[in-house]
């Protein structure tokens, strides 16, 4: 009988899009399985869109969506931040995945997105191999399983720009560890997640391992879980999806443009900007002189909460006056969202300024563009390190850390991409790995002889199959 599977990507555009990716690929092998959501209404409004999309472009993929947890379940629902939300939220959706997994027929294993570090319960009760599939950065999982035994209590806050060393990983400034670890109830929530994640059967990285040499190296040579053993790791992508709006009328206007000659800003499904940011960004934009195509979204007011939809921004007021009518011949403004896969894979795309979300910045490199690194929130500020210092794939705006990134930055870094010698070596050496990319993709490549291994170890790890 064929195995089956049971994808569980918890919440976040940006971990709902490979797990669907990862879903094919056992697909492709032969084995059935379900993906299975919490309610996307309850996540967020651009949760939702986001899983009409995948299901729309994804019709050999089953969907479960699971009913609300029971009333009394999330009884502690302070006020609380996000992220604490988040893992009370999925805590509380333990007792419907479980009567789920029971309904059906037989599961052979379960793949947790990071988040859903409390589903390891269920598995346990159901006797069911549990694995990870971590949706960023190797070198993101070699530096935050360290973390709390680097901090060793410290506050990173007050660690300021002193510099942390982790095995695998290029040094990086406290100040660049995400938010969140400044806050000691998140701080101590996340380390427990990364705690309990070296006791699965093993976890799949979207990377690839001649990306990330060093950081799946110190993985793989056990350095980088203090006083444990690491389970396998294996590098399978990168998974990249592609279903994007393909009529989009930015792919019509990137058909009129020449070759590599646009820049393309976009800063991932959360990324906003303060009126003040969007209109130096508009002015470097105007004053480089080179074509850009930019996704734009309103700015948050002070009391926005995580879920909270935006609502179109009026472009009219948040652009300097005049500035869409001068630069209308050059220049493309999209209100919220693009078709990003299809808008970087265009062959008149010729490079990426992004908030380094570990998607987006596969997609970039995939295909083939030099990085201009502008870190919002999350991991992005350490993904910019590795970018930046360890793949030598990007540069930075300089001014990510400060109250606004210039006009002038903005201006100096898109010239520099379009238009410099140093630009050039950038563009080979993404070229470079886009080829490398797709070396480990193909039949016998690492990534694909990886996902092989996992299926081999999977099935030594498959006890008899649960039957219900
Ligand atoms: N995305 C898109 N259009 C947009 C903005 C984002 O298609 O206008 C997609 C992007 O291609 C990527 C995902 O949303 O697949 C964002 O994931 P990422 O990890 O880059 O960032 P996050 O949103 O998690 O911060």
């Amino acid at each position: 009988m064929e195995k089956t599977v049971v994808l569980y990507p918890g919440v976040g555009v940006g971990h709902l899009v490979p797990m669907v990716e990862v879903a094919k690929l056992f697909l492709k092998h032969g084995l059935a399985v379900t993906v299975v959501l919490i309610d996307p209404q309850v996540e967020s409004t651009d949760f939702s869109a986001a899983v009409a999309r995948a299901r729309a472009s994804n019709p050999s993929v089953a969907f479960h969506v699971l009913p609300p947890p029971p009333a009394d379940s999330n009884s502690n629902s302070a006020p609380t931040h996000p992220v604490i939300q988040i893992f009370r939220l999925l805590k509380s959706m333990n007792a419907p995945l479980l009567d789920f997994l029971r309904s059906l027929p037989s599961v052979d294993a379960l793949v947790l997105d990071m988040f859903c570090v409390d589903a390891q319960d269920v598995a346990a009760e159901l006797k069911l191999p549990v694995y990870y599939f971590y949706a960023s950065a190797a070198a993101d999982l070699a530096l935050f399983f360290n973390l709390p035994s680097k901090l060793a209590g410290s506050k990173v806050k007050e660690l300021g720009d002193s510099i942390i060393t982790f095995p695998g990983v290029p040094p990086l400034k406290a100040s660049d560890l995400p938010e969140v670890t400044h806050n000691d109830e998140v701080l101590k929530a996340i380390s427990g997640m990364f705690d309990r994640m070296p006791d699965a059967n093993g976890i799949l990285i979207n990377s690839f391992e001649s990306l990330e040499t060093r950081a799946v190296r110190a993985l793989k040579d056990g350095l980088c879980v203090p006083g444990r053993a690491t389970p396998p790791v294996y590098c399978i992508g990168p998974l990249v999806s592609g279903g994007g709006d393909k009529e989009h009328e930015c792919l019509r206007w990137l058909d009129a443009q020449p070759d590599q000659s646009v820049v393309f800003l976009s800063f991932g499904s959360m990324g906003t900007f303060s009126g003040k940011q969007l209109e130096e960004i508009a002015t470097g934009l105007e004053k480089s002189g080179e074509r850009f195509l930019w996704v734009v979204r309103s700015p948050r007011n002070p009391d926005y909460k995580y879920g909270d939809s935006l609502p179109e921004p009026d472009l009219d007021a948040l652009m300097p006056e005049g500035f869409l009518e001068r630069t209308k011949d050059r220049g493309l403004v999209i209100k919220s969202w693009a078709p990003q896969v299809e808008v970087l894979r265009h062959r008149a795309t010729g490079a990426f300024m992004t908030h380094c979300g570990w998607n987006s910045t596969l997609e970039g490199i995939t295909a083939g563009l030099p990085l201009l690194c502008w870190p919002l929130y999350a991991e992005q500020k350490v993904n910019k390190v590795h970018i930046v210092e360890g793949m030598k794939l990007g540069v930075e705006m300089r001014g990510y850390n400060e109250e606004v990134v210039k006009a002038e930055e903005v201006e100096e870094k898109v010239r520099w991409v379009m238009a410099s010698e140093g630009g050039k070596a950038l563009r080979e050496r993404v070229a470079a790995a886009k080829d490398a990319a797709a070396e480990a993709l193909k039949e016998g490549g690492s990534s694909d002889l990886a996902f092989v291994q996992f299926l081999n170890d999977l099935d030594t790890s498959i006890a008899p199959t649960v039957q219900h």
